[in-house]
């Protein structure tokens, strides 16, 4: 079976920043990436270098910041008034917000996001929404394990379900 819409694939994959070769992530056969091909639930051309593959395919890519979790941007770096991360009592908690922390956020709308804390004065908190990988050009190499024809259920999900899909 070939990879394409409404299948199901499971893969391992290392993945590494493509300038420096650094490690972010892996993924072996005992904890595989599983998901439904084809609904953009991933990287586009990450979906887009995988087509076509069969299993025991290996891949070998990389993909530029630009299109992967884009570049850094300042308006993702904003002012928070200190007040705001305040607790009942008017006190700021200067164990759980330090320079350097990810605090998860929620925008005005209920969107979570996690912001990184770059600067902490009397009155203002300096916080970074960019993607943590921003900026990365990352580098995929790997193999796949398994290519399945997707159920039903989970193209009317849009998701794969299974030990490593959603369970529910
Ligand atoms: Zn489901």
């Amino acid at each position: 079976m070939q990879i394409a819409a409404n299948t199901v694939v499971s893969l391992m994959y290392k993945l590494t920043n493509h300038t420096t070769g650094e490690q972010i992530e892996i993924t072996d056969e005992t904890n595989p990436l599983v998901f439904l091909y084809g609904v953009g639930s991933l990287i586009p051309d990450f979906e887009a270098n995988l087509s076509g593959k069969t299993t025991g395919d290996a891949f070998d890519f990389s993909i530029e910041a630009a299109n992967a979790y884009g570049v850094p941007s300042e308006e993702e770096i904003v002012m928070i008034p200190s007040n705001v991360f305040h607790d009942e009592h008017g006190h700021f908690d200067t164990e759980m917000f330090q320079v350097g922390a990810l605090i998860p956020m929620s925008d005005g709308q209920g969107h979570q996001m996690r912001g990184r804390i770059l600067e902490i004065t009397d009155d203002v908190v300096k916080m970074d929404f960019n993607h943590p990988l921003a900026g990365t050009d990352l580098h995929f190499e790997g193999s796949i394990l398994e290519i399945r024809e997707a159920t039903a259920d989970e193209i009317s999900h849009g998701h794969a379900h299974g030990p490593h899909g959603h369970q529910h």
